[in-house]
This record gives C-alpha cells, structure tokens and sequence, in this order.
C-alpha cells in the first residue's frame, strides 16, 4: 500500500509556526504513525499571510458562530481566514486525503471544545476552529481527529483504522468500476464492519446483495456513505467478543475441547477487559494459519492496521 495522504495542524509537525514563534511537536504523529502516512501541513493563521510571531488571538460571541480576535488589540481575522479556508479546502479536494489531525484548543484549529469567550471574558469550550469548522463542513465523511485525543488509545486505534480503511477503498475506486469490486472490498471487511456497528453490517449486506439493482454510480455512493459512517462508531468489548465468537464457530470441527475451553476463557477475559484486544486475535489468527481458513485468512478485522504500531496492545 503505497502511504495514507493525512492533513496535519503545521505546528504538530514541529515546524516553528505559532504564534509566540513556537511548535507543537507530537513524536507520535511524525516517527511512528509517521512512516505510513504523507503529511499535508496546514497552518491556517500563516497561510492567511500573518506573520510569525504574532499577537495571540481567540474565538469570541456566539460559540455557534464566533468571530476570530486578536487578544490585545482586538483586530477581527474572521473574514481574512474564512476567505483563506474556503479557497484551502477546494484546493485540498486535489491532495485525496483520507484524513486530518488537527491541533487541539486552537481557535483557529481545534475540532471541538475550544474556548469561545462572551463580552465579559468568560470562557465556553464549545467553539470550532475557523478553519477545522470549514475544513469538516467541506469533507463531511472524512476521519477527523485531534493530537489530545489521539492520546487516548481507543481513539487512535478507531481512527488509524478509518484512514487505513478509507485507503483501501481509494484503492478500489482508482479500478475501473464494476459492482464485482464492491463486493469483494465488503467481503473482506465484513466483520471490520460488524465489529463497528451490527446495523450499518445489516444495512450494507442488503445493499451488497442487491448491487445488481442499482446503477453503479449510486452503488459507490452509498456503500462509500454507509462504510465510513459505520467506522466512525466505536467498537466495544461486548463487539468484538461477538465477532470474535462468530469467528470460533468457523472452528467448530477442527478445535479440542482443550482448545475450546482455552479460547472460550481467552475471550471471556477479554470482555471483561482483563487483557487487551490483541490476546484473543493472535489466538484466532493462529488457529486461522493452522487450519487455513480462506474467509477468515482474508478478513480484514484480523490485521486492519500495521501490528508495529500496536493498537490492539492497549484497547
Ligand atoms: S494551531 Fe493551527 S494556526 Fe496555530 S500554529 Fe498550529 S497550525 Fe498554525
């Protein structure tokens, strides 16, 4: 797989665009995730033509639709960075990205819960960057996310699992169109999809099996709609133990009662989330080598990113 195209808040990169001259480095983001993804740095408040370093600004008025201020003196940037990101994102259009990390609390970049201040200095944290506000409204479906909450390993884990997802279906839409390569792409991402969303998995099964019934252009239309929107719900423990039982009973003849009986606790312990994800899939992939099992051995559910960047470890 050639590299995941992401765009990225500039400042994450290390690079000193800040206001105070400063960067905002995340070792995470550039050595490890890094060597699977092409950055498309974005820095909104120096690509608008402001200098560096500069006055410090906020988000003021209506949380819904604040006004971008310097914080001393007061200069109103809102038309000057609006105008700046509704050209910015028509451009991104070109670059085919499958995501954005934003810089959190940043009222320029922030995807959520940055500061708005009201006319007597008091802060909300329910404000939108000016930016990440249109960037979003503009790529509704694309994986979004935040270096905070990239933090949190359920969030990185769901999230590098959108944009690797969202690069395989680039893949597919780079062939030629034909309802055969939709159906091959969701066989192999049936249980990814159930692992998500037991819904959107009744959903597109019924949209895959009546494929035929429909023109093509609508066919990649609503499954591309229907795969990202069931990504974006998070699994669970209770989830993946059900796809994880579902994937057992493709061993029903082959397992010992020992090795039942092993499995069976391998999984229960998991649930009860006493051991990480990781435990009960390297004993299923183990058992899908052994036995070589060919739905499961193509089942994207059982590698959908890297191993070296070890998600499953801490989910
Ligand atoms: S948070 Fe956004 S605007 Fe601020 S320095 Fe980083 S990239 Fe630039």
């Amino acid at each position: 797989m050639e590299k995941i195209k992401l765009g990225i808040s500039t400042c994450l990169l290390g690079e000193n665009v800040r206001y105070d001259g400063g960067h905002k480095l995340d070792r995470f983001l550039t050595n490890t995730l890094g060597g699977y993804v092409e950055y498309v740095p974005v820095c909104p408040e120096v690509e608008c033509g402001l200098p560096i370093p500069r006055e410090a600004m906020h988000l003021e008025g209506d949380p819904d639709s604040p006004r971008l201020v310097t914080t001393h003196t007061k200069q109103d940037m809102t038309d000057r960075v609006v105008q700046w990101a509704r050209k910015r994102v028509a451009d991104l259009e070109k670059e085919d990205l499958c995501g954005f990390i934003f810089k959190s609390d940043s009222p320029s970049s922030g995807m959520e819960q940055v500061k708005v201040y009201n006319e007597k200095g008091m802060p909300v944290k329910r404000g939108v960057g000016m930016f990440a506000r249109i960037f979003m409204e503009h790529f509704p479906l694309l994986p979004v996310e935040d270096e905070g909450r990239l933090h949190d390993p359920k969030l990185r884990d769901n999230f590098i699992e959108r944009i690797f997802a969202l690069k395989r279906w680039r893949e597919v839409l780079t062939r030629k169109e034909s309802r055969g390569n939709v159906v091959d792409f969701h066989t192999k991402h049936k249980l990814l999809i159930l692992s998500h969303s037991p819904k959107h998995y009744q959903t597109m099964g019924k949209l895959v099996a009546k494929a035929k019934d429909l023109p093509l252009k609508e066919l990649y239309q609503k499954y591309q709609t229907l795969l990202m929107e069931s990504l974006y719900l998070k699994t669970s423990p209770k989830k993946n133990t059900n796809v994880i039982q579902h994937m057992m009973g493709f061993f029903k003849e082959q397992l010992s009662s020992d090795e039942k009986q092993e499995l069976l606790e391998v999984i229960d312990h998991y649930r009860q989330e006493y051991i990480p994800l990781i435990v009960p899939i390297t004993l299923i992939q183990h058992y899908v080598r052994k036995y070589d099992q060919p739905y499961l051995k193509e089942q994207v559910y059982l590698h959908p990113h890297p191993s070296e960047l070890q998600l499953r470890n801490h989910v």
